[in-house]
């Protein structure tokens, strides 16, 4: 999970929640509201580098929305705090691939490794299947996270496995200080302020191939097995 260094609020929400002392979300999402909302979207989108808040898949301004970390039936008072505001991706289409800020919904924990934690970013490792797990295998909020943002879906493995093989098949065809570089460069905004989708997974497994110097290494965690559970009769 990518930190969010946080930009400050637009001037038209500021001014807007001047104008309407006590709103809700209710009221700010009236129709007429579109065009402050939509500068609201789009400044979260752009701060961060227009990857989803959780899963960092690549953010469309038709397939995300605003997405509040603390939410805001537990926490009516922090409701258009924009310290608060997210721009998350919609998830998959189906209930399989649900995952991020639909499927979080209404949950808080104080244990929630959120991306304005600046721990976030060492909390988690990428394995060679492409599934998310905590860095430390005692780290539970870790895992509590992963599980209620449904972090490794099958399509969200799926597409850090191709950064993964990508990354693999670039380190054993360039050299270690182009590698290095490439990784490092991945790592930053383009011209355009945008990150690079999974950029975690890019940060993680590149690390690992880095540090591991030549060798392609298959030392990055297995996939977690799931126990078997044993017939009661
Ligand atoms: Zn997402």
């Amino acid at each position: 999970m990518k930190y969010i260094r946080k930009f400050s609020s637009p001037e038209s929400f500021e001014d807007w929640k001047r104008r309407h002392p006590g709103a809700d979300w209710h009221e700010f999402s009236l129709p007429h509201n579109a065009p402050v909302k939509d500068d609201l979207a789009d400044s979260l989108r752009r701060e961060q580098g227009r990857i989803c808040c959780y899963c960092e898949k690549r953010l469309s301004r038709r397939r995300s929305h605003i997405e509040h970390i603390k939410p805001r039936s537990v926490f009516p008072d922090s409701t258009l705090k924009y310290s608060n505001l997210a721009a998350s991706c919609n998830g998959g289409p189906t209930r399989q691939n649900a995952c991020c800020g639909h499927k979080k919904g209404a949950w808080y924990s104080p244990r929630f490794v959120s991306p304005y934690d600046r721990s976030c970013e060492h909390r988690f490792l990428v394995t060679a299947a492409g599934e998310i797990a905590p860095r430390n295998p005692k780290d539970i909020s870790a895992a509590e996270t992963i599980r209620r943002l449904g972090l490794n879906t099958p399509d969200l493995c799926a597409m850090r496995r191709t950064v993964y093989d990508v990354l693999i098949e670039l380190k054993s065809t360039l050299p270690p200080e182009r590698f290095q570089e490439h990784i490092e460069q991945s790592l930053l905004p383009d011209g355009n302020g945008l990150f690079e989708p999974f950029w975690s997974t890019i940060e993680y497994v590149g690390t690992m191939l880095t540090l591991d110097g030549l060798e392609i290494p298959d030392e990055l965690p297995a996939p977690r097995k799931t126990k078997k559970r044993k017939r009661r009769w």
